[in-house]
């Protein structure tokens, strides 16, 4: 069943349920009221007929001839007011003309009671069907019962009121309900219709695998606005999880083919005659040891990336950072003569230390450090100085990078941390995984890894890593 459907039928049956009981109140009350009216109107008459008779009659003569003067009935009645006195048998004395040869029913319920010397008041329901309220109240005389006065009013009027006031308040339920439970469905699938529209984009999107749609978002900050905003996040989310995972792929083939082609010719090379002469061999030799070693690197920072995306914890321990640099200073130092084995070199130095002691793996800070610096020689022409400097501030150690090399543009830094991006393509310097993996090593220190540049004037990465607590 449809949420419209559903709401409708909740609002349509509290609604019902309420007239109901509401209808049901005000017919009670009005029914209590009318016939409280009718009832006060009928004891008034029979007490002043029961007056008139006391006043007329001496109890004593009475008592000894049993013979009672009854005083005109006619004046107490009107056309609907039914008057009549009866004996202790039951039998009538006197009537009110309007009865004509009739009387008012005798009732032994009534009779009995007023036998014991108390009033009555009864609804009788006459052969025509008439309800005819009836009051009987006893005459005495002395302690003896000679008599009752009975007066009857039929219940036709109030029948009919009462009859004319169910038929609106059914009548007015049922319209009520029935615009009601219109005016529901109307309203909760206009409250709904961006909801479908929601769902049919969300199909056509999953239909044609297009992650780039969005949604429409409506003008109206309200639920379905937020509902939209939040699929669309998720969909930006998803889209770009996905492309990054095509990018991955595409990324790693394109990596590996290289190396294999350059390791296949030299290889085929070998093969063909070059294995005989000892230079040819080391040349092709070196060459796939070149590339086996790139192969080597670009598979173990793969596999550092898939532990990371996993989730893997570093193993901490504490680490004394200023040690730590010294060491990473050394092996830049030999980084700096490898890589310019003549002329002139990239010169490193050692800036600012201060000591500091904090909790981390020492390895993957090693090769964090390591990475700047092996970028820091390749992005920096001969003649150019690296300065590693570590500060330690309050809350925060700071290990700084410093090159004096090409800079980084500005439209280019945002993307220097995404996997596999490289600006300079040309050179096949890197693979473009070794700032991603620091950043994520620096993150995993619960730290941070920022970059400033100026093109044409240096770069400075800045390692953030909160000190070691107590
Ligand atoms: P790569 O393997 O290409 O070095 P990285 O993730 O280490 O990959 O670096 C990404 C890109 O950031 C590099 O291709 C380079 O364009 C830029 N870059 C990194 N370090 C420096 C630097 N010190 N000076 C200039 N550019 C840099």
């Amino acid at each position: 069943m449809s949420i419209r459907l559903r709401l409708t039928l909740w609002y349509v049956g509290v609604l019902t349920a309420i007239l109901i009981v509401f209808s049901a109140v005000v017919y009670t009350f009005l029914s209590f009221s009318l016939l409280d009216e009718v009832d006060r109107t009928l004891r008034d008459r029979a007490t002043q007929v029961g007056a008139g008779i006391v006043a007329q009659n001496d109890p004593l003569t009475v008592l000894r001839t049993g013979l009672i003067d009854l005083p005109e009935l006619d004046v107490f009645s009107t056309p609907a007011l039914y008057i009549q006195v009866i004996r202790g048998d039951g039998s009538v004395a006197r009537r009110s003309q309007n009865l004509g040869n009739q009387r008012l029913p005798l009732d032994t319920d009534l009779l009995a009671v007023n036998l014991n010397g108390q009033p009555a008041i009864k609804t009788i329901v006459l052969e025509s069907g008439v309800r005819l309220r009836m009051v009987s109240v006893p005459i005495s005389v002395g302690e003896r019962v000679v008599g009752a006065v009975q007066v009857g009013q039929p219940l036709t009027n109030v029948d009919a009121v009462l009859q004319r006031v169910l038929v609106l308040l059914m009548g007015g339920t049922i319209v009520t309900v029935i615009v009601a439970g219109g005016v529901g469905f109307l309203m909760s699938w206009l409250a709904l219709r961006p909801i479908d529209r929601i769902t049919q984009t969300a199909g056509r999107i999953a239909h044609a695998q297009d992650l780039s749609r969005r949604l429409p978002v409506p003008k109206t900050d309200d639920e379905v606005g937020r509902l939209v905003s939040t699929f669309n996040a998720m969909l930006e989310r998803l889209d770009r999880l996905f492309q990054a995972q095509q990018r991955l792929g595409a990324d790693v083939s394109h990596e590996l083919r290289t190396p294999l082609t350059t390791i296949r010719g030299n290889v085929d090379l070998l093969r063909r005659g070059a294995a005989d002469d000892p230079v040819e061999r080391a040349v092709a030799l070196d060459a796939i040891e070149g590339e086996v070693d790139r192969m080597s690197r670009l598979v173990a920072d793969l596999l550092l990336l898939a532990q990371a995306e996993a989730g893997i914890k570093l193993e901490k321990q504490p680490v004394e950072l200023d040690t730590l640099i010294l060491q990473v200073y050394r092996q830049a130092q030999l980084m700096s003569a490898t890589r310019f084995p003549t002329g002139e070199r990239v010169a490193i130095h050692l800036g600012h230390e201060d000591q500091a002691i904090i909790e981390g793996d020492p390895d993957r800070l090693k090769q964090l450090l390591l990475n700047l610096i092996d970028n820091a020689l390749k992005y920096t022409p001969p003649g150019g100085h690296v300065t590693i400097s570590l500060y330690h501030d309050q809350d925060w150690v700071r290990v700084s990078v410093e090159d004096t090399g090409v800079g980084i543009p500005p439209d280019v830094l945002p993307h220097i941390f995404d996997r596999f991006y490289r600006a300079q393509r040309e050179g096949r310097k890197g693979v473009g995984l070794g700032l991603s993996i620091a950043r994520w090593i620096a993150e995993a220190h619960g730290g941070n890894l920022t970059v400033e540049s100026q093109v044409g004037k240096g770069t400075t990465f800045t390692l953030w890593l909160p000190t070691a607590t107590e």
